[in-house]
């Protein structure tokens, strides 16, 4: 599944090709996607200029003015499988190519989604915060607003566990599985310590380890176990690169003992024993 890490690549590998270009056609080869795509899609953003891309969560944003009439979003959201290419006009449409945009840069910007558990759909600029895709969204793992003061607010009342609390877009976005695994590693948290049962120190720990994991993957082109690919075509996986996720009884990275793991609710959970002590 596309994570934070492989949205945001795709984000930084569109926008140098896309930005300045405008929308010369748009084929949607199929609308039933999460949801429908709304019907007068392709006429809504005909003719519009990117102007920019930015990201919400795992949303893409592209910003699109248009002559006379004012600026629309294109959000883009890769549900379970989808990816993002860029092809050179005279380019062979593959099965599960959904939407095909034109664009005036000589280039075509291609949604692929074998699932179809995508979402593409229009929005006012004014809609960016108070869409219901949007509007319950925690703070951006990047943002001044992640900070351990807010952290402590959050999850004062929570008894439950830090792993699915941290996996909870309300608290903070973006933070999927393999990414929760990751981060309570290297704070040395139990992912089974209640939520507000974490102290200060421990909050700090976990913001930054958060931080680090994410950064690490962004760096590195994104990670996932399949269906990904970058919007330069290239495969982005990142697993060798795990120190806990998916490698249940080989060694801890730190101190050699086998990693543990458990599957709660369909989802494993990776964590070492040693490294991080459960909470008494
Ligand atoms: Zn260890």
């Amino acid at each position: 599944m596309p994570e934070l890490p492989e949205v945001e690549t795709t984000r930084r590998g569109l926008l140098p090709h896309v930005v300045g270009a405008r929308i010369q056609h748009t084929l949607v080869r199929r609308f039933d996607l999460r949801e429908e795509i709304p019907a007068t899609f392709a006429r809504q953003i005909q003719g519009g200029e990117i102007t920019d891309i930015t990201r919400r969560s795992k949303y893409l944003l592209m910003h699109i003015s248009r002559h006379k009439k004012t600026p629309i979003v294109l959000l883009i959201h890769l549900g379970m499988s989808g990816s993002m290419r860029l092809e050179k006009p005279g380019f062979a449409l593959k099965k599960h190519d959904h939407v095909v945009w034109e664009l005036s840069s000589n280039q075509h910007m291609v949604f692929h989604d074998p699932r179809r558990f995508g979402v593409i759909t229009l929005l006012s600029p004014l809609e960016i915060t108070t869409h219901p895709l949007l509007a319950h969204l925690g703070p951006e793992p990047f943002s001044d607003g992640f900070n351990v003061a807010y952290l402590q607010r959050a999850l004062a009342r929570r008894t439950v566990a830090i792993k699915p609390t941290l996996m909870d877009a309300k608290i903070v976005v973006g933070v999927g599985n393999i990414y929760a695994s990751e981060s309570l590693f290297l704070s040395g948290i139990h992912p089974d310590t209640p939520a507000c049962a974490l102290t200060r120190k421990q909050l700090a720990a976990l913001m930054n380890a958060v931080r680090t994991t994410l950064q690490a993957a962004i760096d590195s082109g994104g990670s996932t176990l399949r269906d990904y690919v970058q919007s330069s075509g290239n495969t982005g996986y990142f697993q060798h690169s795990f120190t806990v996720y998916d490698r249940a009884s080989e060694p801890c990275v730190t101190c050699h003992t086998p990693i543990v793991h458990k599957v709660h609710a369909g989802r494993a959970t990776y964590w070492c024993e040693i490294c991080q002590p459960r909470h008494l």
